[in-house]
């Protein structure tokens, strides 16, 4: 059985919700989708677009090859941002990043803070262009799953249900990969082979 924070990893960004048919609770964040026994507590949304095709779905998953543990799988940090999603949008164009301003007089030169950034050097903050904000390193990053090239985010999600196992298909597959955990199952999408 999962609980209410598995099924909220595999919400999309707040657009939407978990739903409910025929008995059976599905989530989905356009990549993955599951179906698991609802949980009380459950914020139930519409059901999303591709509801009517969930037994399509499951029907043309990869079902050949071999069922195994998901490999555990944790996303790495942003390295630009460190994971912290957010990151200096720029030098402090009036002390370039120092922090400080100096002033020279005939005798001295005075340092004082620098006024623009309040001594910081740098001029303000904003999301992290290489993560998107996220703070984790989510491009580019795929997994070997038998056959099948899958992406680290994804897996890096199954692998924390409960005895999840997937299907190690035998044969280069585009068609989206059967998982299952205990009290559901699920499907993937494949990245496509480097070309
Ligand atoms: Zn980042
Ligand atoms: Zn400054």
């Amino acid at each position: 059985m999962i609980g209410l924070r598995e099924i909220s990893m595999f919400t999309g960004e707040g657009t939407e919700r978990p739903w409910i048919t025929d008995g059976r609770g599905y989530a989905t964040d356009r990549r993955v989708l599951i179906e698991f026994e609802p949980v009380d507590g459950m914020d139930v949304g519409e059901p999303a677009a591709l509801s009517s095709k969930v037994r399509e779905i499951f029907g043309n998953a990869v079902i050949t090859g071999e069922m195994a543990p998901v490999p555990f799988v944790a996303v790495p940090t942003c390295q630009k941002c460190r994971g912290r999603g957010i990151e200096p949008s720029g030098r402090c164009p009036e002390c370039y990043g120092d922090g400080m301003v100096e002033w020279d007089s005939a005798y001295h030169t005075y340092q004082a803070e620098c006024q623009t950034c309040e001594g910081s050097g740098i001029r303000g903050e904003g999301p992290c262009e290489k993560c998107a904000g996220k703070g984790m390193d989510t491009k580019s990053i795929r997994v070997k799953v038998g056959a099948a090239d899958i992406a680290a985010k994804h897996i890096a999600k199954i692998c924390q249900l409960p005895n999840a196992r997937i299907m190690h298909p035998a044969e280069y597959t585009t068609q989206p990969v059967l998982f299952t955990f205990d009290g559901g199952r699920g499907v993937v999408m494949v990245l496509r082979a480097h070309v």
